[in-house]
């Protein structure tokens, strides 16, 4: 495996300030597993407060605008993130891509956005349900992976690529360890054709209905550098016990 275990909570739109107590817990008990790297993606509104309050975890933002600055209103850029304290954000996610209707195209050019202001940046793919009963998952993936990940010079030393299978998010349902271990190893294989030799330094989330009772078997399969959780993530008690399944 390329790096330590990389566990990150996606909070998505949940949590007002008193929320920050739970970060507070996860901070501490992240403090306790210094082979794990952990991180929480808040939504916008707690990031300068968490990244304040941090020491042992990455902050991040669960998206950004390809655009530093202009008239987008409702809009935060990478360069906004920065400032608030954010050391990554997340891009791609499949809410992002099916409720926004964010193509590979501009999943990219936000990645590449959030590079350009300094910040690491989680890529995230993943097949549909009607995908994988196709048998067209693996194609769907690497076409993702061509058309949203960056190009730019250093992009890898940056880079994280989150497998997330839509129809496994908050759902419950997880793919077979198989299944997991065949779409990391059809990843891992992409990014070399992509990125040559730089490409082993990036980690491969998985991510979708992780928690506390699965997270150990998800994590050993093949090429699973990590995961990208949901659900499990707003609870200390809940992500913490992953963070402990990642340590091994
Ligand atoms: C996610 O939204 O990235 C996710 C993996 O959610 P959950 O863990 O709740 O399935």
């Amino acid at each position: 495996m390329p790096n330590r275990p990389y566990i990150v909570g996606n909070w998505k739109m949940n949590g007002v300030r008193a929320m920050l107590a739970e970060a507070r817990a996860i901070d501490r008990g992240a403090a306790r597993h210094p082979g794990v790297k952990v991180a929480i993606a808040p939504p916008f509104t707690l990031i300068h407060a968490m990244a304040e309050d941090s020491q042992s975890i990455a902050v991040g933002g669960q998206d950004c605008h390809a655009k530093p600055s202009g008239a987008f209103t409702g809009d935060v850029s990478a360069p906004m993130l920065k400032d608030a304290g954010a050391g990554f954000t997340i891009v791609g996610h499949s809410e992002r891509r099916a409720i926004h209707g964010e193509d590979d195209a501009a999943v990219c050019a936000k990645a590449e956005a959030a590079l350009q202001a300094g910040l690491d940046v989680i890529v995230c793919v993943g097949e549909t349900e009607a995908e994988r009963d196709a048998g067209s998952a693996e194609a769907v993936v690497c076409g993702q992976l061509d058309g949203s990940l960056p190009r730019s010079e250093s992009a890898t030393a940056h880079l994280t690529v989150a497998y997330e299978p839509v129809w496994a998010i908050g759902t419950g349902r997880v793919p077979s360890l198989d299944d997991v271990g065949a779409m990391h190893r059809a990843i891992r294989a992409r990014l070399g054709a992509i990125y040559g030799e730089a490409a082993a330094s990036i980690s491969i989330l998985y991510g979708g209905s992780v928690n506390a009772d699965n997270a150990a078997e998800l994590l050993r399969a093949d090429e699973v550098g990590g995961a990208l959780v949901g659900g499990a993530s707003l609870a200390a008690e809940s992500f913490l016990a992953i963070v402990l399944a990642a340590e091994g």
